[in-house]
């Protein structure tokens, strides 16, 4: 991440070096044009056509502080559309410095609507915009989505206006500023509705059990013959179970209930009640590790990816200790996951390649 903070972070530093170092008017210009050139090439277009199906997560965080980690967030971009599946705190510094292409940002999905997973949706709207996009942001959720997206748009009201008014329309189409709330409704009897289907690409709403907070979906991304689904957060649960049938990549929210179920009780030794109480609540309506590989051996799912990770293992050594863990009759690979993590699933392929954008 430190490498790939470069771009702001490097220009910034030309811009010092060439003004108080050097005084050479040539150095200057020619540092100048480096970072500017360094910018106005930033996002990542190639990503969007080159056939495969891109998962990147931007972030694998949870509601506990985690300096490593921002909330969580996942983008998929495929078939020239591209696409971020909540707005979790920090998340869209990360969408920023790994240059994913801001200004064909073709939607949001959320999941549910709880504040770590969409505290990021105002600077994910705004931003966007300035980096070049210029239509309506559709965002799609579950019923009351209406009601999230006017609220950061209100929030947001006053930005809005003060940048058209000092960059001009054409440099801010003013349409760019907005969102569009498009309500995802899955049938009573349903368990699962079609969001999207465009340009071969195909989004999938599931219905997950994350009561009381209803409804709460996960997404299945579908691509040349590639899939993924991302759960949002849920207990173990029917529509997890459909979503992630034969996927390559099963993104699964986790909450290892072990430790949570000694921080309680440390916490309840301590006095502190509220917190164990809290605490205690948590187990009910998150998947253990365990639960999330018997979904992923069941559904016939190629890997298993850990995100939102309640609480994190301390380190290297303790966290594979918790992956050796797990069940071990499931041949897939299971990975603990970190912000940065890229998977890139090519067309017509079983391949999975992975790389680091944080590195
Ligand atoms: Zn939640
Ligand atoms: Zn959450």
């Amino acid at each position: 991440m430190q490498i790939a903070k470069g771009i702001r972070h490097l220009t910034v530093a030309l811009l010092v070096v060439s003004f108080t170092v050097t005084g050479c008017e040539q150095f200057q210009t020619a540092m100048i044009k480096r970072g500017v050139t360094q910018i106005a090439n930033a996002d990542r277009m190639d990503w969007l056509d080159d056939g495969a199906l891109h998962l990147i997560l931007c972030g694998t965080g949870s509601p506990l502080p985690d300096p490593k980690r921002a909330g969580p967030c996942a983008a998929v971009i495929a078939g020239g559309q591209y696409f971020l599946i909540d707005a979790g705190p920090g998340s869209w510094e990360n969408v920023q410095v790994w240059q994913l292409p801001r200004p064909r940002l073709s939607g949001v999905l959320l999941t549910h609507f709880h504040s770590d997973h969409i505290g990021e949706l105002g600077e994910v709207i705004v931003q966007s915009w300035i980096g070049g996009r210029a239509a309506s942001l559709p965002v799609y959720g579950p019923p009351g989505v209406d009601r999230v997206v006017e609220g950061f748009q209100q929030a947001y009201s006053f930005d809005t206006g003060y940048r058209v008014a000092h960059h001009g329309a054409e440099a801010l189409p003013p349409a760019g500023a907005t969102a569009q709330a498009i309500t995802v409704a899955i049938p009573e009897d349903g368990e699962s509705a079609l969001v999207l289907d465009k340009d071969g690409v195909r989004v999938t709403a599931y219905r997950v059990n994350h009561e009381p907070v209803t409804p709460a979906y996960g997404y299945r991304f579908e691509y040349a013959g590639r899939s993924v689904f991302i759960t949002g957060d849920t207990a173990k649960s029917d529509g997890m179970l459909a979503g992630a049938r034969d996927v390559d990549v099963l993104l699964s929210e986790v909450l290892i209930s072990r430790l949570i179920q000694t921080s309680t009780k440390l916490l309840a030794e301590a006095g502190h009640d509220r917190l164990a109480h809290m605490g205690t609540d948590l187990l009910d309506y998150h998947i253990s590790p365990q639960d999330a590989v018997a979904t992923a051996m069941e559904a016939g799912a190629a890997m298993v990816v850990f995100t939102h990770i309640v609480p994190i293992p301390p380190n290297a050594i303790a966290q594979r200790l918790f992956l050796s863990d797990l069940d071990s009759a499931y041949e897939g690979d299971v990975l603990l996951g970190n912000d940065g993590m890229h998977f890139i699933l090519p067309g017509g392929s079983s391949a999975i390649e992975r790389s680091d954008l944080a590195e």
